[in-house]
């Protein structure tokens, strides 16, 4: 800034001398003043226009300029070199995540918020038959044509929907739907058809392996029986020991029955045809049964039952999901507990609601308690208390896949020590 002055200074001096001599002072001061500024605005020009051709500025006037344009060059060298050095790690970035994505065995396909395709990973075109460019800015609708995607992009909450591969229909593939900034949707898809045959070979070995137990377990359950009808003829000391057959005999019988349905709701695809069913019957039957076994409890039930709502579906299993919710209240609900019943209907759909003061599950086994063979520990020293119901650890898996095959949903809300809720809704398009 100082050597600006001095310059300024120094010009003008010698402008006014000169000046003075020639007899024209104020000429040749304007003169210099306007030459100045012409030269200014052309460096402050050729530094903005070659920051713009992202090329260093001209070297001739290096070194001879004002000590503010050098500042201002100076500034807008770091500040592009800085650029530059940003532009090479964004792209050497980019191209880590490509590879990264090129590795990855899942298809992964990025959606504005039209669920118009923007980019696709190299697994989706071979795993899905995306074409690059053609697909490139088309609705994913359009180019997967799977209904199950328009529901799979509609949904509120993950879910994970499986679907044929587009390319080969021995192949089945899992696709996932995850938002992302605005509106944006990011789907992933992975083939999972060798864990599909492998559940399917799971399923076929139990099923398999209950049906070969039935024959021999019904066998022991007639002989036990038999004998425990001739009680005299038999010595004293065996009346416990067959008592306590007969009671282990008959919960493999039914555990054995329970499995095969069990595999029967996960594994038939032929769907039995849909009629109107009376809930509140099938509701009347189950509570009946479910006092029976735990009259000692002193339970209170309470019902709010919407008499006329009738449901689309398939009695017997509705009626496995209406008794085992109910009889898992009995169950796990303690003496002079309150079990609320209620079946209604409302804008989301129509609902059978259990409510029970009872235990309570805990968060941590709350997603779990739907799986086969699940049971809460603290829930084996009620178990005897609860009276003879059937407690294979099979009850909620049956709920859960009976629920499916009628299109109905199961929420369960529990909080431990103070209560459940069970909640079971039928779509209202399926039943309108
Ligand atoms: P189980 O034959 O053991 O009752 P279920 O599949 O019906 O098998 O239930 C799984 C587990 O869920 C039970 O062991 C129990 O711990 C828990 N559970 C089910 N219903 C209730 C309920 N109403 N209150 C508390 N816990 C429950």
């Amino acid at each position: 800034m100082k050597n600006d002055i001095k310059r300024i200074i120094f010009i003008y001096f010698f402008s006014l001398i000169f000046g003075y001599f020639i007899g024209a002072v104020s000429l040749v001061l304007l003169a210099v003043s306007l030459a100045y500024i012409f030269y200014l605005h052309k460096r402050t020009q050729s530094i903005l226009d070659s920051s713009k051709r992202k090329a260093f500025p001209d070297p001739y006037f290096h070194g001879n300029q004002p000590d503010i344009l050098q500042q201002l060059e100076s500034t807008l060298v770091k500040l592009r070199l800085k650029d530059q050095s940003r532009k090479k790690k964004i792209r050497s970035l980019l191209k880590e995540f490509r590879e990264a994505t090129k590795a990855l065995p899942y298809s992964i396909i990025a959606l504005d918020y039209q669920d118009c395709i923007t980019w696709t990973n190299k697994t989706a075109l071979k795993q899905l038959g995306i074409k690059t460019p053609d697909d490139i800015g088309m609705r994913i609708t359009n180019v997967l044509r799977d209904p199950k995607i328009i529901e799979l992009l509609d949904q509120k909450e993950i879910e994970n929907i499986k679907v044929k591969s587009p390319l080969d229909s021995e192949k089945i593939l899992e696709f996932s739907c995850l938002l992302y900034g605005q509106n944006n949707k990011l789907i992933v898809a992975r083939d999972i058809t060798n864990l599909e045959m492998a559940e399917n070979m799971r399923a076929a070995f139990v099923a398999n392996v209950s049906h070969e137990l039935r024959s021999p377990i019904t066998i022991f359950k007639g002989y036990i029986e038999g004998l425990n009808r001739r009680q005299e003829e038999i010595p004293k000391s065996w009346s416990t020991p067959m008592k306590e057959m007969a009671e282990q005999a008959e919960k493999m019988s039914q555990l054995v029955d329970e499995l095969l349905l069990l595999s029967k709701l996960q594994t038939e695809t032929t769907i039995e045809s849909h009629s109107k069913v009376n809930v509140p019957v099938l509701i009347n039957q189950s509570v009946a049964r479910a006092k029976k076994l735990s009259s000692p409890k002193k339970h209170f039930y309470s019902f709010e039952i919407s008499d006329s709502l009738i449901v689309n579906g398939i009695e017997k299993e509705i009626y496995i999901i209406i008794s085992n919710i109910i009889f898992n209240a009995a169950r796990y609900t303690r003496n002079n507990g309150v079990i609320e019943i209620k079946w209604f209907a409302n804008e989301q759909g129509i609902h059978f609601q259990v409510k029970d003061n009872g235990v309570g599950i805990s968060k941590e086994n709350l997603p779990r308690v739907t799986e086969r063979f699940f049971r809460v520990d603290s829930s084996k020293s009620d178990e005897k208390e609860a009276g003879k119901f059937n407690n294979t650890g099979l009850g909620l898996a049956l709920v859960k896949h009976s629920a499916i095959r009628n299109n109905a949903t199961l929420k369960i809300e529990s909080k431990i020590n103070e209560g459940s809720i069970f909640t079971v809704s039928f779509s209202p398009s399926k039943n309108g």
